[in-house]
């Protein structure tokens, strides 16, 4: 998507979209979500290093104003709501949010605030870059053979939310239907769960991987499913990626099995290879083979597993940057949870957010503020000053609190060169 900026610099005025052309004003207004647990500490320490970004990189030609909008807990002391509908109105009209972690119960309770989001504002690609940062300690031994970006579907699959508890009347009506109608007898004391994989969320979200491996020229996309197993669900998600890839990118993309067959498995010219992986098979790949794969795009579930299990191998979630994007409307936020027994204490690793926050920084297309973010996070941890989750793992580790983290990259920024 191609970016333009409009404004001069004036009072904040917000982003916004024409015939899909991303229009960011010099002076942007950004919503942002504190979140619940340690969401407070990893604001107040990544807000100033946003701040010191831009300043040092624009030298007063850009800047972000910034208001708080709420979710989870905070909001809910305040309005009764977990989620109210002036948080979904403010990234409506502001086509953007950040956000710190929500706190989820599990087993029961309110539905993820995070999944109502995603769904609210058909944010359907969830993104989320895995890369090595030096210095950062890892279980594996190159770690540095990992850069891979995962486009996870949103919207459905088995993280729809379709539930019916077990014993419930739904339940039961849902189990008689099943057994009169298709002869499926499953055991009567089962909670049931649907998986719906339609044509639209898959393609759409291929449609985005594969646009993104074109624009920043990688090798190849790499569809993600079970579909051995799953056949109308995840075997459907395999064939409708592939068909993306042949009628929509057709002379940009070539199968690994036409390259195989026709080129010796070269592919001809700068044309990416469109591969698929089973999931539990992709699981040893990233670990074994990790040089091989550059863009994922896989079903919900497949790709929230694999998420996790990248982000182990670069050193940990709390390092994993991650976004919720739609057409209209994009959500960065810290992939971590709330990591309640932390809270208040200032002293977890803020990377995961403000590594979100140079992901924000070049979707408007602030390159320089998202660079100077990087630079500035990996000359930290150069220097051995990390917080107790790296400094554990760490020989000669300085450690410093969330909030000593962000002032050790805010030095760090202002030392680049502009
Ligand atoms: P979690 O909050 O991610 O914490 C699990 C462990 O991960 C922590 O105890 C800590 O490990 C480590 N960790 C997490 N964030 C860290 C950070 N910034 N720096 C250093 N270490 C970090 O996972 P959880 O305990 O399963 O979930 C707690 C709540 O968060 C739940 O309500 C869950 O639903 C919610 N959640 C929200 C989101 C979201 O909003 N996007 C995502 C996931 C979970 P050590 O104890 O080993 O130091």
């Amino acid at each position: 998507m191609k970016k333009k900026n409009t404004d001069k610099i004036a009072g904040p005025g917000r982003l916004d979209y024409h015939q899909s052309v991303i229009q960011v004003p010099d002076h942007v207004l950004i919503p942002f979500i504190m979140g619940d647990g340690t969401g407070p500490d990893i604001w107040k320490a990544s807000q100033p290093v946003f701040n010191t970004a831009v300043k040092h990189a624009y030298q007063g030609t850009r800047k972000i104003s910034w208001r708080e909008i709420l979710a989870g807990e905070k909001a809910f002391k305040k309005t009764g709501n977990w989620l109210p509908e002036e948080t979904l109105q403010a990234i409506k009209d502001f086509h953007l949010a950040i956000k710190g972690p929500l706190t989820t119960p599990v087993g029961g309770g309110i539905r993820s605030i995070n999944v109502q989001l995603r769904h609210e504002l058909e944010l359907y690609a969830c993104v989320r870059p895995v890369k090595y940062i030096k210095g950062v300690p890892s279980p594996v031994k190159r770690p540095q053979d990992v850069d891979m970006i995962i486009f996870r579907e949103n919207m459905e699959d088995l993280y729809a939310g379709i539930e019916w508890q077990q014993g419930s009347k739904g339940a039961v009506k849902l189990l008689n239907f099943l057994e009169d109608t298709f002869w499926i007898k499953i055991s009567d004391d089962a909670g049931l769960g649907l998986k719906p994989i339609s044509i639209k969320n898959t393609k759409r979200l291929m449609r985005r991987a594969v646009q993104y491996a074109i624009a920043q020229k990688k090798q190849s996309v790499t569809i993600v499913h079970k579909g051995n197993i799953m056949k109308f669900t995840e075997g459907a998600f395999r064939n409708w990626a592939y068909e993306v890839a042949k009628d929509e990118f057709g002379d940009q993309t070539i199968t690994e099995k036409e390259c195989a067959e026709r080129f010796r498995g070269k592919a001809p010219g700068d044309k990416i290879v469109i591969k698929d992986r089973i999931a539990d098979a992709m699981f040893q790949q990233v670990l074994l083979r990790p040089a091989e794969y550059q863009v994922i795009a896989a079903p919900n579930l497949n790709g929230d597993y694999l998420s996790d299990a990248l982000a182990a191998q670069v050193g940990g979630l709390g390092m994993a940057p991650g976004a919720n994007i739609g057409d209209t409307a994009a959500v960065f936020e810290a992939t971590h949870g709330t990591a309640p027994k932390y809270a208040g204490k200032d002293m977890v690793n803020p990377g995961s957010l403000l590594l979100s926050g140079a992901m924000m920084f070049d979707y408007l297309g602030w390159k320089e503020a998202a660079q100077f973010v990087r630079q500035a996070i990996e000359k930290t941890i150069s220097q051995k000053i990390v917080t107790y989750d790296l400094a554990r793992q760490m020989k000669g580790a300085k450690q410093v609190s969330c909030s000593g983290f962000g002032k050790a990259v805010c030095n760090n920024i202002l030392k680049l060169k502009v």
